[in-house]
């Protein structure tokens, strides 16, 4: 079978609510994938950052295939010889007392959202079921309901009513706004460090400590989705580290299990993750000995190969020369460490002809939000790679 004949499958039997690019991926090697043809790409988008080890990386490979032989799930009925030490491993490397792991990172933000409100209730002494959470406009913190209720972007929302109530919504980037929101009743701050499915978006140097100094004179808890932007992406090992500072509740996903398998989690010290008692939040799936032993590689290579230490250095570069570029179409180029949007002038004709001229000349590249293209290639690349990438960029965007 041929590119095509896969497509006209998906086409008939998948449901439409993706539009990918028309390239079919059947293999991949650190920052490479191979379509079915045999043609080789440049993967800059690294599944929205899951893959920030690179494409099967062997350390994480060789610790999923001794785990899948003895033993994969046992849910938390029971325990297992791998969840304590995934535990302690990410608690030490993140500085958390606790953490509490889940599957997907929509899943995680609900679990930071229920822990919450719970602790809002509480500990705070908020009425019961008056918990306000205040979040930012043009978010993206995945796609249950109670998530989309609170988002900004009419395609993910308008159709699904009716919504979760409890969310206050204000300008990104913008501290005083939150303060104005703040009453008595709010539970916690949320928000995304930089807005990467908005269009890399990076907010206002100061706004998380802004933030985090809102909170505390207001005893309300600051929750930051580092989902996209944690585990090395933009060059620290969270992205709040730029500004030195330490969320309430951290919310990890994606590069958790390095695109193995499905990994979340938040972590939180004890006065607040502490509130949950057995049975009031739970998953079949989360902390399950698989996922703990990938989860366990996935964060060892972090560690073991510098990643967030790469990704400041190469994503520096990258932008420098992106920057360089003498090109009429774009308008800016931003990020932090690997996490970069080339955002087009609006008179371009959109991001999308350009992701599809990329993918011809052997880069997969991502439109975001119609004038934005997202370079974010595996954490593992090389400086030779991005000059091999820069010179195709920049003939495509000429
Ligand atoms: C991808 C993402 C999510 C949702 O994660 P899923 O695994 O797709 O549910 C939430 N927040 C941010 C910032 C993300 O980038």
């Amino acid at each position: 079978m041929q590119t095509q004949d896969y497509i006209a499958i998906e086409e008939r039997y998948g449901a439409h609510n993706y539009h990918p690019l028309d390239v079919v991926l059947t293999r991949g090697e650190g920052v490479w994938v191979y379509d079915v043809e045999g043609n080789r790409y440049l993967d800059c988008l690294s599944a929205y950052s899951a893959v920030s080890q690179g494409h099967v990386h062997p350390k994480i490979l060789h610790a999923m295939q001794e785990q899948a032989q003895k033993l994969t799930l046992t849910s938390r009925a029971f325990r297992n010889d791998q969840l304590p030490l995934f535990y302690k491993e990410l608690c030490e490397l993140t500085g958390y007392e606790m953490a509490l792991p889940m599957n997907s990172g929509a899943e995680a933000v609900e679990t930071a959202l229920k822990v919450a409100r719970k602790w809002a209730y509480t500990v705070k002494g908020v009425p019961r079921h008056k918990a306000e959470i205040v979040v930012a406009a043009n978010n993206f913190h995945g796609r249950t309901i109670t998530i989309i209720s609170f988002s900004t972007e009419p395609l993910y929302r308008d159709d699904f009513g009716p919504f979760t109530p409890g969310f206050v919504i204000v300008p990104y980037g913008d501290a005083e706004a939150i303060r104005k929101a703040i009453t008595p009743n709010t539970a916690a701050v949320m928000v995304e460090p930089i807005q990467g499915e908005a269009g890399v978006i990076v907010p206002p140097e100061g706004y998380l400590r802004a933030i985090r100094q809102i909170c505390d004179e207001n005893n309300v808890l600051f929750l930051a989705d580092e989902i996209q932007t944690g585990l090395g992406r933009t060059g620290k090992l969270l992205a709040c580290d730029h500004e030195a500072v330490r969320p309430d509740i951290v919310i990890l996903g994606k590069a958790l299990s390095g695109g193995f398998y499905p990994i979340s989690a938040i972590v939180a010290d004890s006065p607040v993750l502490g509130v949950l008692r057995p049975g009031e939040h739970g998953s079949t799936f989360g902390g399950n000995p698989l996922a703990a032993a990938i989860g366990r590689a996935a964060l060892r290579v972090l560690v073991e190969e510098n990643l967030a230490e790469n990704a400041a250095q190469m994503g520096a570069y990258f932008r420098e020369k992106l920057r360089a570029i003498p090109s009429p179409h774009v308008k800016e180029v931003r990020g932090k460490g690997l996490l970069i949007g080339v955002e087009l002038k609006p008179e371009s004709g959109g991001a999308r002809p350009f992701c599809e001229a990329l993918q011809g000349r052997g880069i997969l590249a991502k439109e975001t939000h119609e004038h934005v293209i997202r370079f974010a290639p595996p954490l593992v690349i090389e400086r030779q790679t991005i000059d091999w990438a820069l010179d195709i960029i920049a003939d495509v965007l000429k």
